[in-house]
């Protein structure tokens, strides 16, 4: 089965197309709402073709993608009616949506609603599904969510100390993000180990722009570190993770900000960023910490103390953890996060072997343990699209 899967930001539509498991095209239309749009286009085994548009609207990007995907130069379709399906990453289901789900009208305006908690992230996933509506009328859509795993969290984990009433009539709670990919590399992690992931007990460390930890106790999530919007939980590249909640409060009396200033300041200036003055960049944070700049330093050291306890949090909420498991740019690529996130735990059983973790290869997954080690060190590229894909066909083909 042919599918699409979109993935629509503010400015941005992500799009892979898919047969089956095989992927035969993918791209980023960039810069959306500009006569700049940059589309950045590639097909299995062909060279990557950038061209640039204007694209004033969501419609109009979704439309230019479906074009370029039928072109008999760029394409890979002989025709528009060979998309069997499109699946659609949508960001914020609430407590309505806990799995991915055929889009009806209902759904639509379910995902509508959310709109109030998800004010970012919703409206470009919605126009996404109205564009495929209005150009694909009779195809299938699908919408796969980020909070949707977490929704099997107890009401302990989720529940902030305010006025229950928050809860009750905002719906603020923690809901999690990245649950697609903490999804995926807990069922991956599971077929490394030779187990099934309802046996085992999992932390899941998603380490990329926007960074998140999760206890997957048994296959499900029992905690997470995002909350009711992504900025709680780990520093990040410029998000400013748990914090005082007195210090925003603070700053914004002293220093005379209003909401949306203060709101800047923490989401975009904050984290691995705001602390080392450099760059919300892993790379170039360790090229300067590399070269003696104590600030770069400071900024990872912080980063990785507070995964660690993270880690340490989450191993005594599960009482215990077969094995950790990194993911996401950072996860994936850099040894020395690894490291510092896992040295020093030799007393729970956590043993790394710093020769596989420093030959681990890019893109590939790895178990960076010791054989004695009785808490597993994983290192699983995640693969979001693919989960989007194999959903939206599995719940095509069962309506
Ligand atoms: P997103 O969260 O936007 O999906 P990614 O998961 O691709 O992002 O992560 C991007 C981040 O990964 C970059 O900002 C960079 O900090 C980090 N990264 C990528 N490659 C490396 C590397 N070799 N070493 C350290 N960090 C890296």
């Amino acid at each position: 089965m042919k599918v699409l899967i979109l993935n629509c930001g503010s400015s941005s539509i992500k799009y892979k197309l898919y047969d089956d498991d095989q992927q035969l095209a993918e791209g980023l239309l960039e810069k959306i709402g500009t006569a700049q749009a940059q589309l950045n286009h590639t097909v299995a085994r062909r060279k990557k073709l950038v061209s640039v548009h204007e694209i004033l609207e969501h419609h109009a990007g979704v439309e230019l993608i479906l074009t370029v995907l039928v072109d008999p130069e760029k394409g890979v379709l002989a025709s528009i009616e060979d998309i069997q399906a499109v699946g659609h990453r949508v960001v914020h289901g609430a407590e309505s949506f806990s799995e991915s789900t055929l889009i009806t009208p209902e759904v639509v305006a379910k995902i509508e609603e959310c709109i109030d908690i998800a004010p970012l992230h919703n409206p470009p996933n919605l126009a996404g599904i109205y564009a495929i509506s209005q150009l694909l009328p009779r195809v299938p859509q699908v919408a796969v969510f980020d909070t949707a795993f977490h929704q099997t969290m107890p009401d302990k984990a989720f529940m902030y100390a305010i006025p229950y009433v928050f809860y009750a009539r905002n719906h603020i709670r923690k809901y999690g993000f990245h649950g697609i990919s903490h999804y995926y590399v807990s069922h991956e992690a599971a077929a490394m180990l030779g187990r099934t992931v309802d046996e085992l007990k999992l932390i899941t460390c998603h380490l990329g722009n926007g960074s998140s930890v999760t206890a997957v106790d048994h296959g499900r999530s029992v905690d997470t570190s995002m909350g009711f919007t992504p900025l709680e939980g780990l520093p990040m590249g410029t998000r400013c993770g748990d914090i005082d909640p007195a210090v925003p409060l603070y700053i914004m009396g002293k220093e005379e900000l209003n909401l949306q200033q203060i709101n800047a300041l923490l989401n975009k200036h904050s984290g691995v960023l705001g602390i080392s003055g450099i760059s919300n960049d892993f790379r170039a944070l360790q090229e300067e910490s590399d070269k003696g700049d104590k600030r770069a330093t400071l900024a990872l050291e912080v980063f990785c103390y507070r995964l660690k306890k993270y880690i340490g949090s989450y191993i005594a909420a599960m009482n215990g953890v077969d094995a950790i498991v990194f993911t996401g740019g950072i996860g994936e690529n850099s040894e020395v996060v690894r490291e510092m996130v896992v040295k020093d735990m030799e007393f729970l059983g956590v043993e790394l072997d710093a020769d596989k973790n420093r030959a681990k290869k890019r893109g590939e997954a790895a178990d960076i343990s010791k054989p004695s080690s009785r808490i597993k060190v994983l290192v699983i590229p995640t693969n979001e699209e693919l989960v989007i894909a194999r959903d939206t066909r599995r719940i095509v083909a069962a309506n």
